[in-house]
């Protein structure tokens, strides 16, 4: 049964119109902006998510985020939401996210309920991309395909300004493609997942595991500056692999732009070199695909949420 599914309000005039509540709900923080009909931000709030409360708990954060963003705003609005998981297509339980909490939860319709109306949920990946190529670094381009690569590496699928989710919710979850069946364990079960071997947290592992140190992605990248061995090396291989990674998406997308966000889109390097490492293996010998850096930073997730209505 739809539990207080008849008082859901059905928002029924022209989306364009509306103010856009977007919530970036992340592991550590959970941040509410709200947005008017032409895109100004008139309001910004964040505060921790209380994951180790419980999940009733994060959805009573976002419940009380809710009503004091709206508490004198008089028009109409919509609701988005993105979160650090997927949320099954089919299902609509939220599956793969890194606060576990909400891992099995229906959670749109249960924020829902408690907030009388329609809300979208989407992967805070989604988000991003989605943010970028409607007000972003992807604003003029068709297709775009965008990245994230921090602790893990995530993406989505945006085209002619809507968001591709797929049949199950995991398109762009470029991610999780095993390209090396002796690789590293991944926590998503498989081995060799392009996340080992590219991702802020796959970097700092891998050179644990190969040279016995612990070093941040910033140790190993400011020792491979400055030519030293084995981080030159190391970064060199980096290069490679995220050249083979982005080639193969290439290959098999096309798209008109692909646009980098997460901590190592810091890394000026990925838009030189690795570049021509991933045209290098793409197939198309003079691809023009340009690699772009995103433009919203970390507010990228917030925009893309309440977005998720546009
Ligand atoms: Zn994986």
């Amino acid at each position: 049964m739809d539990n207080g599914r008849s008082a859901i309000k059905i928002a029924s005039v022209a989306m364009d119109s509306m103010h856009r509540i977007g919530i970036d709900l992340g592991g550590t923080k959970t941040e509410v902006a709200l947005l008017s009909p032409d895109g100004a931000v008139l309001k910004r709030d964040r505060r921790p998510t209380p994951a180790e409360q419980g999940y009733e708990a994060i959805l009573d954060t976002v419940t009380d985020l809710v009503a004091e963003t709206v508490s004198s705003l008089k028009e109409d609005y919509t609701i988005g939401i993105g979160i650090p998981g997927i949320v099954d297509a089919r299902t609509e339980l939220v599956l793969n996210a890194n606060t576990t909490i909400m891992i099995g939860h229906p959670l749109r319709k249960d924020l829902e309920a408690r907030l009388k109306r329609q809300i979208r949920v989407q992967n805070d990946a989604n988000c991003f991309a989605l943010a970028e190529a409607q007000q972003g670094a992807g604003r003029n381009y068709g297709m775009i395909f965008g990245v994230i690569m921090g602790t893990g590496c995530g993406g989505g699928i945006v085209i002619d300004k809507k968001l591709h989710g797929g049949l199950h919710g995991i398109a762009g979850e470029w991610g999780h493609v095993s390209i090396d069946p002796n690789g590293p364990q991944c926590w998503c079960g498989n081995r060799g997942c392009i996340e080992t071997f590219i991702s802020g947290g796959g970097l700092q592992k891998r050179f644990e595991s190969m040279y016995g140190e612990k070093k941040t992605v910033e140790q190993i990248v400011a020792s491979a500056r400055s030519g030293a061995a084995p981080e030159q090396e190391f970064f060199d291989r980096f290069l490679e692999d995220f050249g083979r990674a982005l080639g193969g998406l290439i290959s098999i997308l096309d798209p008109d732009a692909i646009i980098l966000g997460g901590g190592l889109s810091n890394l000026v390097e990925l838009y030189e070199e690795g570049r021509k490492r991933t045209l290098k293996y793409t197939f198309h010998k003079n691809a023009a695909t340009p690699i772009l850096r995103n433009e919203l930073g970390d507010s990228a997730g917030v925009f893309g949420a309440a977005h998720l209505w546009s």
